[in-house]
């Protein structure tokens, strides 16, 4: 049997949630989120709008065991010690990783701010090719 997960941050009851299919664990306190290997990049690139809020909707105000506060963050899977690692390029949002198996501690509004950071290099993405497709169209139009 798979022991309690419990939020790095204030050591409550992971609880489980599900999104876009995944199931992820969350405290409910800090509204904090786990992400294991390769789920986060999973959620940022499913370009789902305000996922927090639609958390908050459809787990909002439920009953949580609240435990001790820990001396520092430790993973909840594997218990090694998390590491604060930039995760976006754009805004300024760094996340709790876990070197041993890949996890990721997300605090509360971090989530919205990377999948938003997401949209944004896509859009610039689609403005660089756009961009590009323009230029090659005009090198290449045979002059008549
Ligand atoms: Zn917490
Ligand atoms: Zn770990």
């Amino acid at each position: 049997m798979r022991s309690v997960m419990r939020c790095p941050r204030d050591g409550t009851e992971l609880a489980k949630v599900s999104i876009i299919g995944l199931e992820l664990d969350k405290c409910h306190k800090c509204d904090g989120i786990w992400f294991d290997r390769g789920e986060l990049e999973k959620v940022s690139h499913a370009k789902v709008q305000d996922v927090e809020e639609l958390l908050e909707k459809k787990y909002g105000d439920p009953t949580y065991a609240e435990g001790d506060v820990h001396a520092y963050m430790r993973c909840p899977r594997c218990g090694d010690r998390l590491l604060k690692q930039h995760y976006t390029y754009l805004n300024p949002v760094s996340v709790d990783a876990c070197h041993k198996c890949y996890g990721f501690w997300v605090d509360d509004t971090e989530l919205d701010a990377i999948i938003g950071e997401e949209q944004e290099l896509e859009k610039e993405d689609h403005e660089v090719r756009h961009f590009f497709g323009h230029v090659f169209k005009k090198l290449f139009k045979r002059e008549g």
